[in-house]
């Protein structure tokens, strides 16, 4: 593609942003550009590309963005765990791992096969967050009851296939079903994806993945047309979602909104305007929400506004037309909301008013669809709004003199980015947070 995609395009946290920055990271690699959204996205993936074509960062960005976005499922339990094969591969990842780990306040542990058992029980005693491991060092520590993984929100199995040729199917699956629950998301890096044993592993572990495979054809033919409306103001919003309304040819429409009261409102003025809608919001009991649902089906209502509470599993073959008259907050809430049309082979049609209180979501669900987006305009309802600026990082004036100076060192080289002395003796079982060194400047 001819416009590469900047770190600072992918929707993630501006924290992550700020470690990039000061190792010289900004063009994110093909495999990095594709992965990050849908990962960030919550899906599970299984992917492949080149060795050294970034992949690592690939996996680790997502995860350490979804831990910083969202709530830790148990206190003590480790959010993610990362497998690789080999120890060498697990400590160069762990290195990875904890170069981002710079100014946030998680813990990280390396758990090897070959060293001190006791040693790996007591670090996993002080819990921390993310756990890079060999899987047959894990394993033994899940029989010992010194680890347990029913936390975990996300699974990373890097380099797949070499596990699975190294015979450590049974160790994946003891890990898999310790840390089998709906929520978890697993990410699931190999450099093939025709191994024959990927594929059963994948199939028994991932849920619905999205495959990545760069140097092939990976073109999605999708049945819903997606178009963005740029919105100055509640009143301008309602506006376009009135002639939306007015010229669209639908059967029945899903309008989502941010909150209650939002949802409350707009269905009281669709029904002054003779439209039929009614409203699903989260105060209504269960019974209430059927029936409500059960009209919607047999299409006593052309237009449900609701909250989120109706973007998941939803299957109503009518539904012509999703309208985000507010941007979820997170991309995984759009593919879902998106899905509600479009279904078993029918057309549909997703419109979304994007004002700026809307713009950050935008930008994520953009880097998610991998395209640049064309807003489209109304007739006599063009606005003002443009789009914001993207949040610079917070990033000390000498240091990114710094970072420029390696950038631009590392680019002529096109090597990867030298680390000091002592990083990898920083690599030790269990200990604490690690702040990247600063660089002493050259004498
Ligand atoms: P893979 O897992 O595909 O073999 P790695 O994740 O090990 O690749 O990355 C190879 C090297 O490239 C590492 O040294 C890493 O620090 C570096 N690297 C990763 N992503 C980038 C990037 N976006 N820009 C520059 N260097 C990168
Ligand atoms: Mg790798």
């Amino acid at each position: 593609m001819e416009h590469p995609l900047q770190f600072k395009d992918l929707g993630l946290d501006n924290r992550l942003l700020k470690n990039l920055n000061h190792y010289g990271f900004k063009q994110a690699t093909d495999i990095q550009r594709q992965a990050i959204p849908v990962a960030v996205a919550g899906k599970d993936l299984l992917a492949s590309s080149k060795t050294g074509s970034g992949k690592t960062l690939a996996f680790v960005l997502p995860m350490l963005h979804k831990a910083l976005k969202t709530k830790a499922f148990s206190a003590r339990d480790p959010r993610a765990v990362i497998l690789a094969p080999t120890r060498e591969l697990a400590k160069q990842v762990y290195g990875e791992l904890r170069s981002m780990l710079g100014g946030l306040s998680y813990t990280a542990t390396l758990i090897l096969g070959g060293e001190n058992f006791n040693d790996q029980v007591k670090a996993l005693r002080r819990y921390p967050k993310f756990i890079v491991a060999t899987p047959g060092r894990l394993a033994d520590h899940l029989e010992h009851r010194s680890l347990f993984l029913d936390g975990v929100d996300t699974l990373i199995l890097d380099e797949a296939d070499r596990m699975l040729d190294l015979g450590f199917a049974p160790e994946l699956r003891r890990i898999h079903n310790a840390a089998k629950h709906r929520r978890r998301q697993t990410l699931m890096f190999s450099a093939t994806l025709d191994h024959a044993e990927v594929n059963d592993i994948a199939v028994e572990m991932l849920n619905d993945p999205k495959r990545i495979s760069i140097g092939h054809a990976n073109s999605e033919h999708t049945d819903i047309t997606q178009s963005f409306y740029l919105c100055d103001h509640l009143d301008h919003k309602e506006a376009i979602l009135n002639r939306i309304l007015e010229e669209a040819d639908y059967k029945q429409v899903i309008i989502f909104t941010a909150t209650r009261v939002d949802t409350e409102r707009l269905t009281k003025e669709l029904n002054e305007k003779k439209l039929k809608a009614v409203a699903l919001s989260g105060n209504l009991n269960q019974t209430q929400r059927n029936t409500i649902m059960s009209q919607f089906e047999r299409a006593v209502f052309k237009i449900l506004v609701t909250t989120d509470v109706a973007s998941r599993g939803l299957d109503i073959a009518n539904v012509t037309h999703v309208i985000n008259f507010d941007m979820p907050k997170h991309t995984e809430e759009y593919v879902h909301r998106v899905g509600r049309t479009g279904r078993a082979g029918n057309k549909g049609t997703a419109l979304s008013l994007v004002g700026p209180k809307d713009w950050d979501s935008f930008k994520r669900v953009e880097a998610f669809l991998q395209q640049s987006i064309e807003f489209s305009v109304l007739d006599g309802l063009k606005g003002k709004f443009k789009g914001l600026n993207p949040r610079k990082p917070n990033v000390k004036k000498g240091d990114a003199a710094k970072n420029k100076r390696q950038h631009v060192k590392k680019a002529a080289k096109k090597k990867p980015v030298k680390r000091d002395k002592s990083y990898y003796q920083n690599v030790s079982v269990g200990d604490d947070v690690f702040i990247p060194k600063k660089k002493k400047p050259q004498e």
